[in-house]
C-alpha cells in the first residue's frame, strides 16, 4: 500500500525537512495554514493513535515541542497550536499519523477553543473517568 508520508521518510517525497530524530521526521506542510506550519510523523507507518507505539508517541511530542519553540524563535509565531486528527471524523485526511505544529498570530482566524460548553456535573465526570480508566491500554 502506498503512503505519501512513508515516501517522505524514505527520501522519495519532495519534503522540506526541518528536524529528524531516530523515530521521527518533521517537515513543512505542503498546504500551510501559515508559514512554518509543520508536521511531525513517525518513521514507522502507523495509521493513528491506536497503532502508534509509545516511544514513537513520546518522540513526536518531543520534536513537536522543539519545532514549536523554533517557530517562535524564528519569528513565524506569536503562539502555537499542536493538533492531531485521529480518524476521518476528526478531520484526518492522510492516514499516516502526524502532529501539526501550527504557528499562530493574533487575528489569523484559526478555529481554536472549545466554544461555550456548560460545566459538567462531577458525578458525570467521575463516571466517564471510570470508563476511560477501565479501557486504558497499558502500552
Ligand atoms: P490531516 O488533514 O490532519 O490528515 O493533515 C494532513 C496534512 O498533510 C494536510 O495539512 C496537508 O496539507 C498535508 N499534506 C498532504 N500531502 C502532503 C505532502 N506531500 N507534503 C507535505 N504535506 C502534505
Ligand atoms: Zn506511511
Amino acid at each position: 500500500m502506498s503512503c505519501i508520508f512513508c515516501d517522505i521518510v524514505a527520501g522519495e517525497g519532495d519534503a522540506s525537512v526541518v528536524a529528524t530524530g531516530p523515530r521521527t521526521v518533521a517537515f513543512l506542510d505542503l498546504f500551510p495554514f501559515a508559514p512554518g506550519h509543520a508536521l511531525v510523523i513517525p518513521r514507522e507507518h502507523a495509521v493513528g493513535l491506536s497503532d502508534l507505539p509509545d516511544p514513537d508517541a513520546a518522540e513526536i511530542m518531543q520534536v513537536g515541542r522543539r519545532v514549536a519553540v523554533a517557530a517562535r524563535e524564528a519569528g513565524f509565531a506569536e503562539a502555537v497550536n499542536l493538533f492531531l486528527a485521529d480518524g476521518q471524523i476528526a478531520g484526518q485526511t492522510v492516514f499516516h499519523t502526524h502532529l501539526h505544529v501550527i504557528p499562530r498570530r493574533a487575528g489569523d482566524g484559526f478555529p481554536a477553543g472549545f466554544g461555550a460548553s456548560p460545566q459538567a456535573p462531577h458525578d458525570e465526570l467521575d463516571a466517564v473517568a471510570e470508563r476511560l480508566a477501565a479501557a486504558m491500554p497499558t502500552s
